[in-house]
């Protein structure tokens, strides 16, 4: 479909939604939004900014995918975009013009963020070493630190050192595989069941290099365990770079088999710890330059002083100021500062969702009553349910497998665990099975 339909679709949805949302939430989240795209089953809406894309995405989506689906006449994923449809041309780093003919183009390149380069990255005593590792592989890869991998908790840097390895990479002509795990085992799954294991390896192989974001991913997928050992074995000893990064320590991916481990450990590995005040405060410098918002001193003091141990919850507050000063048409102040981050803080606890809302929210969504969810009915739609109910039931309330057996008609603990354990795992290659547990949590958050 073309561009001006996603447009005109888009107006439509909006009508829709104009009947069915509070007019102050209308006018402040959706008023400026426009259609981006339609392609492949996949409807973008291109938003004003980073943060009313979230809060479309957090708050809305269930009632936006409904309005979608009554002008479509099919259920869609949707995107939330910032910018107007640029960002996703931009950001995307193109495959060398030596590769540019044939297998290789048939596959999109994963997505690398333009703004993760060294120079946009801020030097502290919290990241220097990983700094330095990944430069001196940016530099020289495949000569000292291979493997490189970097650890950190979560938002602190390892992706975007991981671009700027890309980048640098692509100045000179090098071309990467940048992939994130999921891809990785997204694309060796779909390759096993389309008999193309071969093309997989090929082109894996041939590769100059190869940067697997998020390894921890891996866990517990013996099967794509299995693809990247032989892919890292092959890339390595023809001496080729490879950069892995994890939020978890290697030696406490203690489920990852030892002889993936083992490989791991024989390179070199950096962490990246929590960033004092003053790096905190340079990184919020950097970021507001790169927006090109002007906030005093003193309100990056504040931010810095309220954020610690995460950097893009840190960014995420700029953008919820620099929104805020946008709708409210005032000028930017302390007090404003402050009420953002006690508002986000509220926003951002974990609200307490109960077993009832868990079980009406799954039985709605699949359209069953939660009599067939807690009975005992097994016929495909009622079973998936069902499954998902336990996972929600875990990973939301915190139940035990025992409790939720119980509320779920007698069930027995370890067939709980096991369902539990079969939708997170599922959810890693079922695109269409992460989508209706994101909904599902998405209309309990909205609750
Ligand atoms: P991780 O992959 O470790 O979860 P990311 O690399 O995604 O974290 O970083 C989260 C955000 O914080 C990104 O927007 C990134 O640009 C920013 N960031 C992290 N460390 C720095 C740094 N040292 N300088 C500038 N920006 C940083
Ligand atoms: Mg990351």
């Amino acid at each position: 479909m073309v561009v001006h339909d996603a447009i005109t679709i888009w107006q439509a949805v909006l009508g829709e939604l104009q009947l069915c949302v509070p007019k102050p939430s209308y006018d402040t989240w959706l008023q400026g939004t426009s259609g981006g795209s339609f392609v492949n089953g996949r409807f973008t809406v291109s938003t004003p900014n980073a943060f009313v894309s979230e809060m479309l995405e957090r708050r809305m989506y269930s009632v936006i995918s409904q309005a979608v689906e009554k002008v479509i006449g099919d259920a869609v994923q949707i995107a939330f975009e910032a910018g107007p449809g640029a960002q996703e041309a931009s950001s995307r780093v193109q495959p060398s013009p030596g590769r540019a003919n044939g297998q290789a183009q048939t596959r999109r390149p994963s997505p690398i963020n333009a703004k993760y380069t060294f120079d946009h990255f801020v030097v502290g005593k919290s990241n220097e070493l990983a700094h330095a590792a990944a430069l001196a592989v940016a530099e020289k890869p495949g000569l000292r630190y291979n493997p490189l991998f970097i650890y950190s908790g979560v938002g602190l840097g390892k992706t975007h050192l991981m671009h700027a390895i890309a980048a640098r990479f692509a100045m000179v002509g090098i071309s990467p595989i940048y992939a994130t795990t999921e891809d990785f085992t997204n694309e060796y799954i779909q390759s096993i069941r389309n008999g193309t294991t071969d093309a997989f390896r090929d082109r894996y192989r041939s590769a100059d290099a190869l940067l697997l974001d998020d390894i921890q991913f891996i866990i517990g997928k013996e099967q794509t365990q299995e693809g990247f050992f032989h892919t890292f074995n092959a890339l390595h000893l023809s001496g080729k770079q490879i950069v892995i990064t994890s939020d978890r320590p290697a030696s406490a991916l203690t489920l990852l088999e030892d002889r993936i481990r083992s490989r791991l450990a024989g390179g070199i590995v950096v962490d990246i710890h929590l960033p004092n005040y003053e790096t905190r405060l340079a990184i919020l410098k950097t970021k507001s330059e790169e927006a090109r918002l002007t906030f005093p001193e003193d309100v990056l003091q504040i931010l810095a002083e309220g954020v610690h141990s995460n950097i893009r919850e840190l960014e995420g507050y700029l953008n919820r100021l620099a929104a805020y000063v946008d709708l409210s048409g005032r000028a930017v102040s302390l007090g404003m500062v402050r009420q953002i981050m006690s508002d986000s803080h509220a926003a951002g606890r974990p609200k307490t969702v109960s077993s009832n809302a868990v079980l009406s929210a799954v039985a709605d969504y699949f359209a069953l009553t939660e009599e067939a969810i807690t009975g005992r009915r097994r016929d495909k739609q009622t079973a998936m349910a069902r499954h998902v109910a336990m996972y929600l039931l875990r990973e939301e309330v915190n139940m035990t497998a025992t409790a939720i057996g119980r509320l779920l008609g007698g069930k027995d603990h370890s067939t709980v665990l096991h369902a539990c354990n079969r939708i997170s795992s599922q959810m890693d290659v079922e695109p269409h099975l992460r989508q209706d547990v994101f909904n599902i949590r998405a209309s309990l958050d909205a609750a």
